[in-house]
């Protein structure tokens, strides 16, 4: 079984180091609140005082961090000055792509192979084991994290070279939050014409205006009995993390010249529900901002 370490074990990291315990692996677990070590510690996994120690005899390497400004200061000063030699680096945060590439080059100049694996599936998923992971790195090196990330989700895919994996799930959440805006003005229109929300959702989850977030994570109560609009918007997936993929969708449309006009105007729209007080609501209550509520 592999020496691991696992650094951020917040509401992603700690259930999936859990997991990684779970499959008998020896997990070294460091994070800068004591409180998720020790929830770590209870699920099976080692202490580690720093990230530095944690880091100085693994075999592999996971983090699991909130934004690109930790991940970069994680790996420039803990992790690659201090990790044992030939060790296999893979980070599962969120974060823009320029800070991927640019931490996958340092590790590549430093002698370690290194790829991004962002998440879908949330805490629920994360826990379950079921994420679907989005990769960016060399083959080779992806063909090595596999059996690690088989123990921690279910669709673990390479999108291409390092970064690829980021730039994966932003367009995936760029087009998730366009369509959730598009599936909720089709119903609050629906409303106001006098249309019964389960009517409009037989006939539109069978005609062409179909997609993913009606008829998984239908806005309105009632067609889809577990969407979170049947428990006041209880996240998910919430507005917060949204707004976050949102940013960084656009933050890389600008880096490329990419027209994103949609995508723009989801993020503001988003930026007005978080900012309204909705941070933490899941990011399909969106549908009541629209309703003028
Ligand atoms: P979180 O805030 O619960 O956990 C982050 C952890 O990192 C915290 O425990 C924090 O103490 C720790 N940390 C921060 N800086 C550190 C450092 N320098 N050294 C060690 N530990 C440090 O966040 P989360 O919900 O677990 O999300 C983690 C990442 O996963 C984010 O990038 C997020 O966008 C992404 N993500 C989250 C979800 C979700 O549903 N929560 C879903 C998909 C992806």
């Amino acid at each position: 079984m592999a020496k691991i370490a696992f650094i951020g074990l917040g509401n992603m990291g700690g259930p999936m180091a859990a997991n990684l315990c779970k499959a008998q692996h020896h997990v070294a677990a460091f994070d800068l609140s004591e409180p998720a070590v020790a929830a770590a510690v209870e699920k099976g996994a080692h202490k580690a005082k720093s990230a530095a120690e944690a880091v100085k005899d693994a075999e592999i390497v996971v983090t699991m961090l909130p934004a690109g400004k930790h991940v970069r200061e994680v790996y420039e000063k803990d992790v690659l000055p201090n990790v044992a030699k030939g060790a296999l680096l893979i980070d599962c945060s969120t974060i823009d792509v320029d800070s991927a590439k640019h931490v996958a080059a340092l590790a590549k100049k430093a002698g370690f192979e290194m790829i991004d694996a962002p998440v879908s599936g949330g805490v629920g998923g994360a826990t379950a084991g079921t994420l679907t992971f989005m990769c960016g790195g060399p083959a080779a090196s992806f063909a090595k994290a596999k059996p690690i990330l088989d123990k921690m989700g279910k669709n673990i895919v390479l999108a291409g070279e390092s970064g690829s994996g980021q730039a994966a799930k932003i367009c995936n959440n760029m087009m998730l939050a366009i369509s959730m805006i598009g599936v909720s003005e089709g119903f609050m229109l629906a409303k106001r014409l006098g249309l019964d929300f389960q009517k409009l959702f037989d006939i539109a989850s069978t005609s062409s205006g179909q997609s993913w977030a009606m008829t998984n994570y239908c806005p309105v109560p009632g067609p889809v009995p577990t969407s979170p609009a049947n428990r006041d918007y209880q996240p998910g997936f919430t507005a917060a993390m949204m707004l976050k993929d949102l940013l960084l969708a656009q933050q890389a449309a600008n880096a490329v010249n990419a027209s994103t006009p949609l995508g723009a105007g989801a993020a503001q729209l988003f930026n007005m529900f978080v900012n309204s007080g909705n941070a933490a609501k899941d990011f399909s209550g969106i549908i009541r901002m629209l309703d003028g509520k």
